[in-house]
């Protein structure tokens, strides 16, 4: 069993507080209170101060002229265990941090500094800690949906962003249809041979890596078959017994990885080059010393993954075989 504050996206320090998004007066009165925190965003990214422990998310007052300044009102995260309300906002309208303002665009801006900035939430998974990478994520996730839900999926007229930050309204009255972030099941496996695992890889991935192969799972499919369904499309690779593993939220944009282990019934690969470039078989020993960066054949994953934290635990003794 794979522990869940091991999986980089997974938790939160909040309680999402979710009856408080419908509750105007007192939504109202959180984000009227300056103690309330809000973490910006620009352009997807999160503002982290980047201390010498590592980076950490920079929140700000809900009060602060930025915060207020944006067009859409901040996004409710949760309640901390004192109550203090956390909102995420999306400043995506200053003018962009490290490049001097143009005229025609927003003038305000955020006094940024060599350690204050707003950096891509991907590049620095593997050094936040397990409670921001949780809440950043939530609110990374959020604010993708957002930006891609513009208008109504049923009328096609614009949409307007509900209270609270976690529902889009259809501003059409003959449809007001409402509308919830959405988030895409995507299974990733490790398909074992006795002490052998199924690795493949992408052309346009850098040189050497290799990873668990994975795929969206489409409607009217169980988690069992979509594993199935993958492994035999992508390396033409049979499996017989599929068990859940772990799941990480992705939020790039939008995806939730579900981990599983299965078992091959053949270690005959046939190649579907549309899919993927390469598909090899790697035994435990040899994928031991690529986690550790002593492999020449094969790079290591990338931290903070789950197909690394999978891996790992596989090597480990923690994820059993068949
Ligand atoms: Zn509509």
């Amino acid at each position: 069993m794979i522990p869940e504050t091991s999986i980089t996206f997974a938790g939160s320090f909040l309680d999402r507080a979710d009856a408080l998004r419908t509750d105007i007066p007192k939504l109202d009165e959180h984000i009227a209170n300056p103690t309330s925190k809000t973490l910006p965003f620009w352009q997807g990214k999160p503002l982290f101060d980047l201390t010498p422990d590592g980076p950490r998310l920079a929140w700000l007052p809900v009060t602060d002229d930025l915060i207020t300044g944006a067009e859409i009102a901040p996004a409710l995260l949760g309640l901390d265990k004192d109550g203090v309300a956390h909102f995420a906002a999306d400043v995506s309208y200053i003018a962009p941090p490290d490049e001097k303002p143009a005229e025609f665009v927003d003038k305000r801006t955020l006094d940024l500094t060599e350690t204050r900035k707003f950096v891509d939430l991907r590049a620095v998974m593997g050094e936040v800690t397990h409670e921001d990478a949780g809440v950043a994520a939530s609110a990374k996730g959020l604010f993708e949906w957002r930006n891609t839900h513009m208008f109504c999926a049923n009328c096609g007229a614009p949409n307007t962003v509900a209270p609270g930050g976690w529902r889009m309204d259809c501003t059409n009255e003959a449809c007001k249809r409402a509308h919830f972030p959405r988030t895409d099941p995507v299974v990733i496996m490790l398909i074992l041979s006795s002490d052998n695992v199924l690795l493949g890889r992408q052309s346009f991935w850098p040189e050497r890596m290799y990873s668990l192969l994975a795929g969206f799972m489409e409607p009217g499919e169980t988690i069992e078959a979509a594993v199935r369904r993958e492994t035999m499309e992508e390396a033409g690779v049979p499996v017989s017994d599929v068990r859940y593993v772990v799941s990480q939220p992705w939020p790039f944009p939008a995806s939730l990885m579900m981990g599983c282990s299965g078992k091959a019934e053949s270690m005959d690969i046939h190649l579907d080059k549309n899919e993927l470039e390469d598909a090899i078989w790697v035994s435990k020993d040899e994928m031991r010393e690529a986690l550790a960066g002593r492999n020449d054949r094969i790079a290591p994953a990338r931290k903070g993954a789950v197909a690394q934290i999978i891996l790992q635990s596989w090597v480990d003794g923690i994820v059993p075989g068949f």
